[in-house]
């Protein structure tokens, strides 16, 4: 831990020293100059990381004509050319880790833990998808068929493929979304959140330095409403790789119907009404553990996280109880401070959507605890960790993306309505089940729709190639990030059936 601070203390003195840190749309390799405007730090509002010059409509119109004339040739580059390019990437995140750290806890407020773990999930997204790409993309599978001819399966680029991605996961998901695109043999033209296009313009940077060129990749930066809206109307588009807020996955969704062009894929992973089921038998220490590492981590800003907690009325006091005291103990402040658990949220609109739910609950709910973050409230967006406990499941309709964790008790012959209760929300992204009861893990398994199933464990995780992540509902369209039927998504299937006979010599 101590080095991990040293390292980043180092590379964040680097960043101090530059004048300041610049992202712009790179189109066809060129930096678009335009005008600039400011990005702020969510951890103290008064200091602006960088600056941010958005893409016009223009530059997205650019940037699919160079797209669509690169598309063909990097496809016929093959999986091993284009995973070779995926794994120098890889490799240069590792070696930049702690730059990557850096920018990623000033501008996101990332914890150092936190962004240890999304640099190594970026690097083993690259390192994934550019393992696939060699093994399944070079040959074609060859089918059974008639005599007198052969039959062979193959996978290509689908064409120029759009990206748009969330602040939260601001390396791991940009640069996995992009990275899979890519494998498959698309072109790719990127758009970041509003909120972090700096790391954004640092990693499409570092893929072109790792030797991809500069017309297969664009980075667009700007509003969704404006730059999104541009790329996923336009009839260029071959398909689009989105993870976000679900109200956006329908807008998007519209937008790809409407076009009276090739119809285009949509893979969505969008958000989660996430419950952790307790039982009686369960280990309320762990209980504990689990829900406050998962409700809280990330500030509650993980897609994944925790935010509603069903306990069994006999051990319910103890259990929250335990909670409260837990939280106590959660640090929060500077995200560069190894011993911080939780930053702020990432900016004021999310702060506010926080207080005005909790205000909200105030109403008709029991806030439980909220811990206090003092003058932190005033330099930074930091928002107290929240235990609200919720008559019914009534209050809660949507994702409330922080730290706010309800609790919901129940009586042993409740369980099934109220499970059916949350299954009726229609999310369906992780759920966590707590109980040395087998038969209460298949109960609940039964009844709650969820992508990511985790038993007497945390709801964290979503480990490349161990556990692929993707919700369904409305919680996304699948297949699973990080999992072997992703990058399917993302290509063209094609059939080559010749007839032998003709085939002469
Ligand atoms: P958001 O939907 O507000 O924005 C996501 C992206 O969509 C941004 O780049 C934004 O600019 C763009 N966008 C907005 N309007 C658009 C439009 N009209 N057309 C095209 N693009 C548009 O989401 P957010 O606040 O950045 O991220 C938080 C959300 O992401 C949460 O709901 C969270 O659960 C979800 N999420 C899901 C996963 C997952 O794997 N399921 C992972 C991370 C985050």
């Amino acid at each position: 831990q101590a080095s991990a601070r040293d390292r980043v203390a180092r590379a964040l003195t680097a960043f101090d020293r530059e004048d300041q840190l610049m992202a712009s749309p790179l189109v066809a390799g060129h930096a678009v100059d335009g005008a600039a405007h400011q990005v702020m730090s969510p951890v103290d509002m008064a200091r602006q990381v960088g600056a941010v010059v958005d893409a016009s409509v223009e530059d997205v119109d650019t940037a699919f004509d160079s797209a669509v004339a690169a598309q063909p040739g990097w496809d016929r580059r093959g999986g091993k050319a284009r995973g070779a390019i995926l794994r120098a990437m890889g490799d240069a995140m590792e070696a930049d880790m702690d730059r990557l750290l850096a920018i990623m806890a000033i501008e996101a407020g990332k914890t150092l833990a936190d962004g240890i773990a999304e640099v190594r999930e970026a690097v083993d997204f690259c390192r994934y998808y550019a393992a696939q790409a060699e093994r399944e993309f070079d040959s074609a599978v060859r089918l059974p068929g008639p005599a007198g001819e052969t039959n062979h399966l193959g996978m290509k680029g689908r064409g120029v493929f759009v990206t748009i991605s969330p602040w939260n996961f601001p390396l791991a998901i940009f640069a996995g979304q992009i990275a899979a695109a890519l494998a498959a043999g698309n072109t790719v033209l990127a758009k970041p959140a509003e909120q972090t296009p700096l790391i954004a313009f640092e990693a499409v940077r570092m893929f072109h330095a790792a030797g991809l060129p500069a017309d297969v990749l664009h980075l667009l930066p700007g509003r969704g409403e404006i730059v999104g809206a541009a790329l996923t109307t336009d009839p260029r588009t071959a398909g689009v790789a989105f993870t976000g807020s679900t109200e956006v996955a329908r807008l998007i969704n519209r937008s790809l119907a409407a076009r009276e062009t090739a119809i285009a894929p949509l893979v969505a992973e969008t958000g989660g009404l996430n419950g952790m089921f307790v039982d009686t038998t369960a280990l309320k220490e762990q209980v504990i553990d689990d829900a406050i590492n998962s409700a809280f981590g990330s500030a509650g800003q993980r897609c994944s996280a925790l935010r509603v907690i069903f306990l069994p009325e006999d051990t319910a006091d103890e259990i929250i109880e335990g909670l409260a005291g837990a939280m106590d103990e959660l640090q929060i402040g500077d995200p560069t401070d190894p011993a911080t658990d939780v930053g702020p949220v990432i900016d004021n609109e999310a702060r506010e959507i926080l207080l005005r739910h909790v205000e909200r609950m105030e109403a008709g709910a029991k806030i439980i605890k909220q811990i206090d973050v003092g003058d932190k409230f005033d330099s930074g967006f930091f928002f107290g960790p929240t235990l609200v406990e919720l008559p019914s499941l009534d209050l809660l309709e949507r994702e409330v993306f922080g730290p706010i964790l309800h609790v919901v008790r129940y009586k042993r012959k409740e369980m099934t309505a109220i499970a059916a209760e949350l299954a009726d929300k229609g999310y369906g992204l992780t759920l966590g089940i707590h109980s040395r009861l087998s038969s209460f893990h298949r109960q609940i398994q039964s009844l709650v729709p969820a992508g990511n199933i985790y038993v007497n464990r945390n709801m964290v995780g979503a480990v490349v190639g161990v556990q692929p992540f993707g919700g369904e509902g409305l919680s996304g369209t699948g297949p699973k990030a990080g999992g072997p039927h992703y990058l399917h998504r993302f290509a063209g299937e094609r059939t080559v059936t010749i007839n032998i006979a003709a085939q002469g010599g």
